[in-house]
């Protein structure tokens, strides 16, 4: 019997249907950001919920930038991740109220970003306006400055640790 094919009702099979949570949320942090490809839908905390509806998985999806062109393609990778594991035609819906913020992301997500020489958010985005005090990736000093308001993407901005001298991106914080 497949995963999404349990009959509710079936002895054990709210046990079952549990235990396959699990399962996706694993299969789900898997599936990585396309622009940051250590980080993992969960570890952005972009999936909401998840639970059987109708005898397929629901999920909801708060996407992180808004118009951010990777939403679909991440969307599309969740979907396929999850048919692929065996959870046929999970349903995706997306919700954008409350906004996706950057206290989302875990603190896994947040020692990903820095492994990978992201500067991870800082702070809370209900301080937002303060000008944020960033650590350099590489080295950790503090002596930091901004160069451009835009990195790599429009979500980051491009920051130079006047210590090591690297530039780097900080994940900006919404
Ligand atoms: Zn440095």
């Amino acid at each position: 019997m497949r995963p999404g094919e349990l009959i509710a009702g079936d002895r054990g099979a709210r046990a079952l249907r549990d235990g396959d949570l699990s399962r996706a949320w694993a299969v789900l942090a898997e599936v990585m950001d396309p622009e940051v490809p250590v980080v993992s839908v969960v570890d952005l905390g972009i999936v909401r919920d998840l639970d059987w509806r109708a005898g397929h998985l629901h999920l909801v999806v708060t996407p992180t930038y808004s118009g951010c062109p990777a939403t679909e393609v991440i969307e599309s990778d969740i979907r396929q991740a999850l048919e692929q594991a065996g959870f046929a035609e999970p349903a995706l819906e997306r919700r954008l109220t409350p906004a996706w913020s950057t206290d989302w992301i875990s603190a896994q997500g947040r020692e990903r970003l820095r492994a990978y020489g992201i500067a991870p958010p800082e702070g809370s985005a209900n301080l937002r306006g303060a000008a944020p005090s960033v650590c350099c990736p590489q080295c950790g000093s503090a002596d930091t400055e901004l160069l451009s308001q835009f990195g790599s993407t429009a979500c980051k901005a491009l920051y130079r640790c006047r210590a090591c001298l690297e530039p780097f991106d900080y994940f900006k914080c919404l």
